[in-house]
């Protein structure tokens, strides 16, 4: 195993100051806007038009249950303008959990005694990456703890390593990565091995918070380090990058309103928004007292506010709700704003094969516990019974369509003529590799019913083409 240097944490980058103006932020969190400057916002954010900090402050304090159905059938409206109905799926593979921090809500973190450490070997990875790819996974997200072990190389041999795996005709198409904050020479490495998303989430933007959940003398308790990540990606290469926030930890609005801050950050320095928000729930974990960490519970109900005010606040970025939230929820979710989820993970080091199809959960190898452990084919089912097209796409960021150039075909229409055919052709992918036998016939109702949807023309006929080819033919990955 390579040792290697960790970044100095001084580099930060040009853009690199706190943002979170906390007094400033509370202040709006306690003024009041009326219904009429409600209404505005929201028809501003009709128009998909990203909202100020300001103006989201204003939806968060909007409590009256008249302008809390506005919001939500906004962001019903928005998900439906923006992203149709398609559902972007992938699977996390955690690749090792040794880590120097001590973050008081993670299973994984150095003082906790019952963790078993392990990182996988390549061969161990590749057994991993083949069982993904023979359920029909196409996207991946590596997920690492930080250490000296996992430096930006080892990341990016890890990356190599995951795209080479093949199995038949498949292979994975985009790796995701979910790692520390790392330098502007790391973040190069890593974006050489081809990645798609660099994640990092501050975890909670409240300064106090952040100070209490990550003790002092770890490198995690750099809050500024942390929060200025995104940015040196950026700078360096990776122009996908996703922010996310622990909810839980501090207090849901004020979390929100700072990732509003964090994405309005990055659109004025660098003409890019986060590609996707996370804001994942803190989860029982072994050896981590949930009461002493979750001092700011978020009911389902919050949960889902949350989500739809963030939908109006920033329509083109991608929002994420993983397993860690259970099925009815996450169905619940979609509705409204949620773009993409992960199926049928495991997030044990080396889950895939070493925990088989077994629906319980290995705490003690496990960062956390999850709440949907359904497998991709039981998700994919139901998302097609919903109404929903389930998708592998991966052609944006092959094509170069990321950071600025991304934004500016994020545009009604060009996403949707792009997104939606590829999201019929890698269904097709599944419908014909993987499915079961109810998926297949829920998938072929839903592709006849999108095709028929589709204004006859050229594209209509390319599309048709496509899954022809892949019906009838060896032919993968023919993407638009
Ligand atoms: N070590 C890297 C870091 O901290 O950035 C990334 C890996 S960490 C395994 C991924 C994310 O899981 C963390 O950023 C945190 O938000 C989340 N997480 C940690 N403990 C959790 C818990 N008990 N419940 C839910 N999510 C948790
Ligand atoms: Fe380590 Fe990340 Fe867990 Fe913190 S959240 S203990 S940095 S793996």
């Amino acid at each position: 195993m390579p040792t290697l240097a960790l970044a100095d944490m001084n580099q930060l980058s040009e853009s690199g100051i706190d943002f979170v103006d906390e007094p400033y932020f509370e202040s709006l969190l306690k003024r009041k806007a009326d219904p009429g400057r409600i209404r505005e916002i929201i028809a501003k954010s009709k128009n998909k038009e990203a909202l100020e900090v300001e103006e989201t402050a204003a939806l968060l304090n909007a409590d009256e249950p008249e302008l809390i159905e506005q919001i939500f059938d906004t962001a019903r409206q928005l998900k439906k303008d923006v992203y149709g109905n398609r559902i972007v799926l992938f699977a996390p593979i955690y690749v090792g959990n040794y880590c120097i921090n001590d973050c008081k809500y993670c299973g994984f973190r150095r003082s906790n005694p019952d963790s078993v450490r392990r990182t996988l070997t390549a061969e161990e990875l590749r057994k991993q990456i083949e069982m993904l790819l023979k359920k029909g996974h196409k996207r991946t997200i590596a997920v690492f703890g930080e250490h000296r072990n996992y430096g930006p190389e080892y990341i990016a041999d890890c990356v190599n390593e995951i795209y080479s795996v093949q199995v038949g005709n498949n292979s994975i198409r985009r790796v995701n990565i979910n790692a520390a904050p790392l330098s502007h020479e790391g973040y190069r490495i890593v974006k050489a091995a081809g990645i798609g998303t660099y994640q990092v989430f501050q975890e909670t933007y409240h300064h106090t918070t952040y100070a209490k959940m990550h003790p002092k003398g770890t490198r995690k308790s750099n809050f500024m380090w942390r929060l200025d990540s995104p940015a040196r990606a950026i700078e360096s290469g990776c122009d996908d990058v996703g922010l996310g926030a622990l909810f839980g930890l501090a207090d849901w609005k004020f979390e929100v309103l700072s990732l509003v801050a964090h994405a309005t950050h990055l659109m004025e320095h660098y003409h890019v928004g986060p590609h996707t928000i996370s804001f994942p729930r803190i989860r029982p974990a072994i050896g981590v007292t949930i009461k002493e960490v979750m001092e700011h519970d978020v009911n389902d109900n919050d949960f889902l506010r949350l989500i739809a005010i963030l939908r109006l606040s920033v329509p083109y970025t991608g929002l994420i709700v993983t397993a860690r939230e259970p099925a009815a929820l996450r169905k619940t979710a979609l509705g409204f704003g949620v773009s993409q989820i992960d199926a049928g993970g495991r997030i044990e080091i080396g889950g895939y094969i070493e925990s088989g199809d077994a629906q319980a959960q290995a705490l003690e190898k496990a960062q956390f516990e999850l709440g949907d452990v359904r497998s991709l084919d039981e998700v994919i089912c139901q998302l097609l019974n919903d109404g929903y097209i389930p998708s592998f796409c991966t052609a944006c960021y092959r094509l170069g369509r990321t950071g600025e150039i991304f934004m500016e075909h994020a545009i009604p229409g060009f996403i949707q003529n792009m997104c939606t055919p590829n999201a019929l052709t890698t269904l097709q992918e599944y419908l014909t590799d993987f499915a079961s036998p109810e998926t297949k016939a829920a998938g072929e109702r839903i592709l006849k019913q999108e095709f028929d949807k589709i204004p006859d023309g050229k594209r209509k006929f390319d599309i048709l083409d496509r899954i022809e080819r892949i019906r009838n033919t060896d032919e993968r990955d023919l993407y638009f």
